[in-house]
């Protein structure tokens, strides 16, 4: 598969227009202060390459989720200063992102230029797999360029319709990188020991990773919320622990156990929890076996011997992948296991580990340790890693090769 996508790599864009499809969906502040611009990071590189071969670039991207109504509080302008600043040129800007105007801004640049158009969520079909706004948004460039892995699992006009307006010898990407690196993972590729660390409290999300993976990985750890149905399944007391409500995820997990006897030992599940008798901070909490949590009380965190556990397993391994903190981690109580494993995984990756991490929990738990710069590759698209590593293929992917 990889094989057939086109990169940014080996194309000279002198001379040519390249509508760039990125993902500056940013966190900001109230003062509209970007909180983390990994995303942006990870655009500059194709930014400054066009640039510097002279060829002239159109950006477009989505900022929150304002459902066809062109609000001013979800305009692309804030990034102009942003941006200028950072590729050391100045940004043009244009409140619109189709139409005659648009086109005219376009005709417009010279070699070397950058134009930043606005959010392509300020119309409705984006969303949609609009032909219509697809050819629209074509007019502005004659080599598209994908960008944006965190939305190459969407269904939207900009990743799956608008490639085909081009041609396939102008669709050129830049995620393959991003394709490389969940490869090690998905057909076991990385050095080995391969351990995959899932958490988190939406085991629907997670579920068919464990059946994908389970073929390659040599150790898959389970923490979180995402423990308990296991530990169910098995026959233990979760007391009023979290456990997600759908008749799939019980059947999914028999047929697991089933199909997978032989190498069931491959899953490690928490030994203990750090439990408490309501769902705040503040808590009375108590260290006891997972498998025995009274009614009235709920595992909130892994205890000091699954993170003892966990942490053995990833300071042996070679290539390491986390999504999903070990434990309600928004409260300070409740967050030492998802630090602990953050930091070890930091600590592996400077002693040689590849490390990939995805998923905004994990990677606030990273910079709350100040270790998100020693991690190997932080992935920004979380939704679209998942996918990924179900094994299905990402729309935006299927619309390019
Ligand atoms: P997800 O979106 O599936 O990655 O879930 C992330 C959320 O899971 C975070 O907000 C955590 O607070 C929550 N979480 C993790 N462990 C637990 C747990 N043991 N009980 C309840 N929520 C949890």
């Amino acid at each position: 598969m990889i094989k057939e996508i086109k990169t940014i790599d080996n194309f000279n864009f002198e001379n040519q227009t390249a509508l760039i499809r990125v993902d500056f969906n940013v966190p900001v502040n109230k003062f509209y202060r970007i909180t983390d611009d990994t995303r942006i990071q990870y655009s500059i590189p194709t930014i400054q390459k066009i640039l510097s071969e002279k060829g002239k670039i159109v950006i477009i991207s989505h900022f929150g989720r304002p459902k066809g109504i062109p609000l001013k509080t979800h305009s692309l302008k804030f990034l102009v200063n942003y941006l200028s600043k950072k590729l050391k040129i100045t940004v043009n800007f244009f409140g619109d992102c189709i139409g005659e105007t648009v086109i005219k801004k376009v005709n417009k640049l010279k070699n070397g230029e950058i134009l930043l158009l606005e959010n392509l969520r300020f119309y409705k079909e984006e969303e949609k797999e609009d032909e219509n706004f697809a050819f629209e948004l074509s007019k502005l460039g004659n080599i598209y360029v994908n960008d944006a892995f965190s939305v190459a699992h969407r269904f939207h006009t900009s990743i799956t319709v608008l490639p085909k307006f081009f041609g396939k010898k102008n669709v050129l990407v830049f995620l393959k990188r991003e394709i490389q690196y969940l490869d090690q993972f998905l057909y076991g590729k990385g050095k080995r020991p391969i351990t995959i660390l899932l958490g988190g409290s939406k085991i629907s999300s997670k579920i068919e990773i464990i059946e994908n993976l389970i073929n390659f990985a040599d150790y898959i750890l389970i923490g979180g919320g995402m423990s308990y149905p296991f530990i169910k399944i098995k026959g233990g007391k979760i007391g009023d622990s979290l456990i997600e409500k759908d008749e799939k995820i019980e059947k999914t997990l028999k047929k697991i156990f089933h199909k997978y006897q032989n190498k069931i030992e491959i899953i490690h599940l928490p030994i203990d929890v750090v439990a408490a008798d309501s769902f705040k901070n503040e808590a009375n909490t108590k260290t006891i076996p997972i498998h025995s949590i009274p009614n009235g009380w709920m595992g909130l965190d892994i205890g000091p011997r699954t993170i003892k556990k966990f942490c053995e397993i990833i300071e042996k391994s070679k290539t390491i992948l986390w999504n999903g903190p070990m434990g309600v981690f928004e409260f300070q109580n409740f967050s030492l296991g998802t630090r602990f494993i953050a930091k070890t995984i930091a600590n592996s990756t400077e002693k040689g580990a590849f490390s990939l991490i995805g998923g905004g929990d994990s990677l606030a738990s990273l910079r709350m340790e100040n270790c998100d710069k020693k991690i190997s590759y932080l992935s920004t698209g979380g939704g679209a890693m998942l996918d990924s590593l179900k094994n299905k293929m990402l729309p935006g992917i299927k619309a390019i090769i």
